[in-house]
């Protein structure tokens, strides 16, 4: 590597990272060692205790630190001389513009989400610099090298939407325990303490239509003058019992699958919570949220049991009780987090109950948080190999060896002996709205749809366009900026609320 040092392709290049983490620290520190001398590196995030173990660069004591500032001093301790420019920030704010882009020889891509690397993929584009992404999944991992015209560009190729279940499957008849996870984190546990309003209906509801959402929604409401319980018991009692006896009414659902058992409380959960209750109130004294848990006030150890029908029903019924007497603030906002373990708790043996009544196997809380955070543990060796093959790819764009360009895909098997796998870049897709001059044609239903649904659903979150600006004829009808005033920015607001064609119709009058 140290021979690297007089290329003057590496000697002389500015180069930006994009990203301090798990491929960013490696990759920071092989650059260094490969004789790159002036880098810039952005990131937003903190060091947290969980990226310790494979983001080397960061020490216990750096916790609560900007992962870009103490990767760039972690990195002068080894090499002094050459100069290392952190940006604590998000890459999408606006300093981080087309000009900004436009003074590195080359990016690279640390990133962990798809809304980031969409945004620099584009600043590359307009910036004409080239950029080589990467991503790493525990054994799994890429590069892939962007020039604009030259090879496709990141969003030349549609994205695999994250996996999704169909809703009845979920709903009505799970078949596998990642089914019941996904009922009891999306549904049951945003019903009970999420957003009302956001909470879909439809969820922990039975699949037949005899209970309107009214009649659902004060099912799942705590009223004021019950116990708390009581409460438990009754939502217990609903969603694992009756919803149960209501779908099973259905016989036509059942024909070919096994029939869920209807399972209530009381089977498994005599009148002996008031003692537990003594012993959690003990317990429960201190106010830190992260110490809230139903298994430690329940006297449970080992995340890695697997826990009887009549041990979930008990932590089900902890952990609501905890949720309504410890965090009673959070309830209506509180979204499901992995790192939340009262939440965890209350998903695994929700998820459970529901297993069980459907005969599928029960799984520890180790395992469920696995499959309730989608969580693929990271491998620091994966991030290592695909920090030095970015490091390849950026000396070849440097030195400009487009012959050499190569996609390269880290595998978890070898396949004809070898693990890493390089292909040519493709070419770009002449038809990628991001990449090519390409119109994208959009048929919308111009007298129901408002400019609103058009800005938020498709521009905005199709598209991923983050400034947009919309125009009919030479009128201007929507723009985003820091720079408009009052009397444009309300005149937008009032625009995002008129139906699309009444614009149109009011612009070529
Ligand atoms: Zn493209």
């Amino acid at each position: 590597m140290a021979s690297l040092k007089h290329l003057p392709a590496v000697k002389g290049a500015k180069v930006l990272m994009v990203g301090a983490g798990g491929i960013g620290c490696e990759l920071l520190k092989t650059l260094a060692l490969s004789g790159f001398q002036d880098i810039h590196i952005i990131d937003m995030d903190t060091i947290e205790v969980s990226n310790l173990n494979r983001q080397f660069l960061f020490r216990q004591s750096h916790v609560g630190q900007s992962k870009a500032k103490v990767a760039r001093e972690a990195v002068l301790k080894f090499r002094p001389h050459i100069s290392i420019t952190p940006y604590h920030a998000n890459v999408k704010d606006s300093d981080f513009n087309v000009d900004f882009f436009k003074q590195f020889n080359v990016v690279l891509n640390g990133l962990d989400n798809l809304d980031a690397r969409r945004h620099v993929n584009r600043l590359c584009l307009a910036a004409d610099v080239p950029l080589i992404e990467s991503g790493t999944t525990g054994f799994l991992g890429q590069v892939t090298v962007h020039v604009k015209e030259r090879t496709e560009c990141y969003e030349c190729q549609p994205k695999p939407a994250p996996k999704t279940y169909p809703v009845c499957t979920i709903t009505s008849t799970p078949s596998k325990f990642v089914h019941c996870i996904v009922w009891a984190k999306e549904l049951l546990f945003a019903k009970l303490f999420g957003d009302k309003n956001q909470a879909n209906d439809l969820n922990v509801r039975s699949s037949d239509g005899a209970s309107s959402s009214k009649q659902a929604e004060d099912v799942f409401e705590h009223r004021k003058d019950e116990d708390i319980e009581q409460y438990g018991r009754r939502i217990y009692d609903h969603v694992f019992g009756y919803n149960i006896e209501v779908a099973l009414s259905n016989e036509e659902t059942w024909k070919n699958r096994n029939r869920p058992k209807p399972i209530y409380s009381s089977e498994f959960m005599p009148n002996d919570l008031s003692q537990q209750n003594g012993s959690m109130e003990k317990n429960g004294a201190a106010n830190d949220i992260s110490s809230v848990s139903a298994m430690a006030s329940l006297g449970m150890k080992n995340p890695q049991d697997v826990w009887s029908l009549k041990e979930n029903s008990r932590v089900f019924l902890e952990a609501l009780k905890l949720f309504f007497l410890k965090r009673e603030k959070e309830i209506g906002n509180l979204t499901f987090d992995k790192d939340d373990q009262l939440a965890v708790e209350f998903v695994t043996a929700a998820a459970n109950i529901r297993a069980a009544s459907f005969g599928i196997p029960l799984h520890s809380l180790f395992e469920a948080k696995g499959i309730a955070g989608n969580i693929v543990h990271a491998v620091a060796t994966t991030n290592a190999i695909i920090a030095g093959l970015i490091v390849i790819e950026a000396i070849k764009v440097l030195q400009n060896d487009t012959k050499n360009y190569r996609m390269t895909y880290c595998l978890e098997h070898p396949t004809r002996k070898m693990l890493l796998m390089p292909v040519e870049p493709f070419e770009p897709n002449r038809s990628c709205y991001v990449c090519s001059e390409t119109p994208l044609s959009l048929e919308i239903n111009t007298h129901r749809a408002k400019l609103r649904d058009f800005v938020e659903k498709i521009v905005k979150s199709t598209l991923g366009m983050s400034l947009p600006l919309i125009m009919h004829g030479s009128a201007l009808l929507y723009e985003v900026g820091d720079d408009l005033d009052e009397e444009m920015v309300a005149n937008y607001a009032a625009n995002l609320d008129k139906v699309i064609l009444f614009l149109c119709f009011k612009m070529t009058c």
